[in-house]
């Protein structure tokens, strides 16, 4: 019975990783399906600045209008992209989008956009990056590259030159989810960066866990020694938003300023009523 039982089993898990494969299959003509007929869609999430109370720019969030599943979630298609190389066009798609959205907007106002690590790899990356500055006829200090840690860590004969080559181009890097990576600190001494966002787990203990104040604390020092901006994000409460002032915080994003919104949300936000943060609200 054992081994009936177990080769029951097996028979289970063949049948699983079928399904799984062509469910990968289906997802992958259904991505490039997306591209062409322009199932992709950009929403914007504010930064607020606090020195001002102001928006300080947006970041740009894909998702993917699925004529039967609705709106998706990044996480549920980024990952089979990257595996697929189908990142690389979605990818183009993405920066040239948020440029053109961006250079419509006030002067003042920055756009972030996500890069994975296999788009930074990609010998387009820099040519994409001119074609949509030079499309949309948005400034280059406009744009900001947000990376991981990881982008830091593999690679460093490729990644630090491209880097440059960006800054050189007058582009803004931000180094994303910080804290989070495997890295030891030290890829910060000889890679240029102008922003650090501190990932929301670490914010969001900050009432309660001593720990978590103490981590803040110490990527507020990072930043003013390199002379980067800090971030925190995901900023769900208005304690959260009071304590994180009180560290000494540039720029904070979350929910509690404002969800990602699709464009003609942000831009009604951008010329109608002003986001306000707690101080100012009262
Ligand atoms: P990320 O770049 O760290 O973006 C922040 C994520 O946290 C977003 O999820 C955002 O909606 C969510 N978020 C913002 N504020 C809050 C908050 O207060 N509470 C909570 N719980 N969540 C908050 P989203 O839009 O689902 O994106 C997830 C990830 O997908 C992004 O993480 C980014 O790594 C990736 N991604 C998104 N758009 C792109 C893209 O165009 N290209 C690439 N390569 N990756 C992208
Ligand atoms: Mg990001
Ligand atoms: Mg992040
Ligand atoms: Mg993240």
């Amino acid at each position: 019975a054992a081994k009936e039982s177990g080769r029951s089993t097996y028979r289970f898990y063949e049948a699983e990783m079928r399904l799984a494969a062509e469910r990968r299959h289906v997802m992958t003509a259904e991505l490039w399906e997306a591209l062409e007929k322009r199932q992709f869609e950009l929403h914007y999430q504010p930064i607020v600045q606090l020195d001002n109370d102001g928006i300080g720019g947006f970041e740009a969030l894909i998702r993917w209008r699925h004529p039967k599943r609705g709106l998706v979630a990044p996480m549920e298609f980024i990952p089979l992209a990257e595996e697929t190389g189908l990142i690389v066009p979605i990818g183009d798609w993405v920066i040239r989008e948020a440029c053109r959205a961006a250079a419509g907007w006030p002067a003042h106002l920055r756009i972030a956009v996500n890069l994975s690590v296999s788009q930074f790899r990609h010998v387009s990356l820099l040519s994409t990056v001119v074609a949509a500055l030079d499309e949309t006829g948005l400034n280059a200090d406009r744009l900001e590259i947000e990376i991981t840690e990881s982008v830091f860590l593999t690679d460093a004969d490729q990644s630090l030159p491209r880097l440059r080559a960006l800054k050189e181009l007058g582009v803004r890097i931000a180094i994303d989810d910080f804290g989070t990576g495997y890295s030891s600190l030290s890829y910060l001494r000889s890679f240029p960066f102008d922003k650090i966002k501190l990932d929301r787990s670490f914010v969001s203990g900050i009432e309660t866990d001593a720990g978590n104040l103490a981590i803040v604390r110490a990527v507020v020092g990072i930043g003013s020694g390199f002379n980067a901006t800090t971030l925190a994000e995901g900023i769900e409460t208005e304690e959260q938003l009071q304590k994180l002032r009180a560290e000494g915080f540039s720029e904070v994003q979350g929910y509690l300023l404002g969800r990602p919104m699709p464009q003609h949300e942000a831009e009604a936000l951008i010329h109608g009523r002003a986001l306000k943060t707690a101080s100012s609200r009262s």
